[in-house]
């Protein structure tokens, strides 16, 4: 095992991406904050758009804590599972500085098990295995694992993990997922686990493929405009809470215009948006807002593709009529 490890971490020193700045800091909130912006988000786009300025306008955890769920959901807006930044914002009511122990960190809301470990491993460097969506993969082909219980991944990782270094081994195996066991076109002759791989042969059956149906949702949205405002309401259920959007209805007015059809996936099912616009005599709801208003407010992916069709729609919104 120690010469798999010597192998890894040299690997890790020529090919690894030793430069991402949540590699290089010691600050358990940074690291904290990119495992979560990591959890449904590229690399490349966590990076070059929401980390940094995030950082910048909640520069603590306490800072965080203390700024309103708008303004961090606003911080957060095109990143998407927006029940990231909730519970990052709940937990940072709850504590000013994270704890080190991982019972206690899956405690706070939003931290299971997996972004526990990775908290531990990456900000505290205790020496415990991670368990991103790259590992398993690779552990699944190491082992030939088909369709493993999550104990099974766990006891392997921890068999794997190389304790003395384990913070250059975890992020390792990360980028050996990111960059080399790749999902389709896995790299195995580049690849420092290829003496030990069982799967090698036939990498593509590990893990065996879940079938995933998407379901389908469809909606009916409008408009609700006076003069050259435009109504919008706060969500206050589930689903995505908190955020501002349009109104969802039944039946539109038979007046409403109709501009066309969005579509937005999201993890569960696919939501489809008929939009119509409506032009009120007399204002009948509560909240109406300008365009430089709406682009002050945090609003979903959805809403934000409503807004677009209804610029570029026969009837922008900046024309009274
Ligand atoms: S040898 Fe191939 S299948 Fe095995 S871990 Fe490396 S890239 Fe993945």
């Amino acid at each position: 095992m120690k010469n798999l490890h010597r192998t890894i971490h040299r690997w890790y020193q020529s090919y690894g991406r030793r430069t991402l700045p949540w590699r290089n800091t010691d600050e358990p909130y940074y690291i904290y904050l990119s495992e979560v912006m990591l959890q449904q988000t590229q690399v490349k786009t966590v990076l070059e758009r929401y980390y940094f300025p995030f950082i910048e306008r909640f520069p603590t955890l306490k800072a965080l804590g203390e700024a309103e769920l708008g303004e961090v959901l606003k911080a957060w807006e095109g990143l998407g599972y927006y029940t990231r930044a909730k519970n990052l914002h709940k937990s940072a009511t709850l504590v000013s500085e994270l704890p080190t122990d991982i019972d206690a960190l899956i405690q706070l809301p939003g931290i299971g098990k997996n972004t526990a470990h990775a908290i531990a491993a990456f900000a505290f460097r205790q020496p415990v295995p991670i368990m991103e969506a790259n590992v398993k993969r690779i552990l699944c082909r190491l082992y030939r694992l088909e369709n493993p219980t999550q104990k099974e991944l766990w006891e392997y990782a921890y068999g794997l993990l190389d304790q003395d270094n384990a913070f250059d081994y975890n992020q390792a195996m990360m980028d050996i997922g990111a960059l080399v066991c790749l999902p389709k076109n896995p790299a195995c002759d580049r690849c420092p686990l290829e003496r030990i791989c069982e799967g090698k042969d036939d990498p593509l059956r590990y893990p065996a493929k879940q079938k995933r149906s998407v379901r389908l949702r469809e909606e009916h949205i409008v408009i609700y405009r006076y003069h050259d405002r435009i109504f919008l309401h706060q969500r206050s259920g589930k689903f995505l809470h908190g955020l501002w959007g349009f109104e969802s209805t039944k039946v539109p007015p038979c007046t409403a215009a109709y501009l066309g059809e969005v579509s937005h996936t999201y993890t569960h099912f696919k939501l489809t948006c008929k939009v119509y616009l409506y032009d009120e005599e007399t204002p009948k709801q509560k909240h109406y807002f300008t365009l430089d208003e709406i682009s002050e407010l945090a609003i979903s992916k959805v809403d934000e593709k409503i807004l677009v069709l209804l610029k570029r729609s026969k009837r922008p919104c900046w024309v009274s009529f």
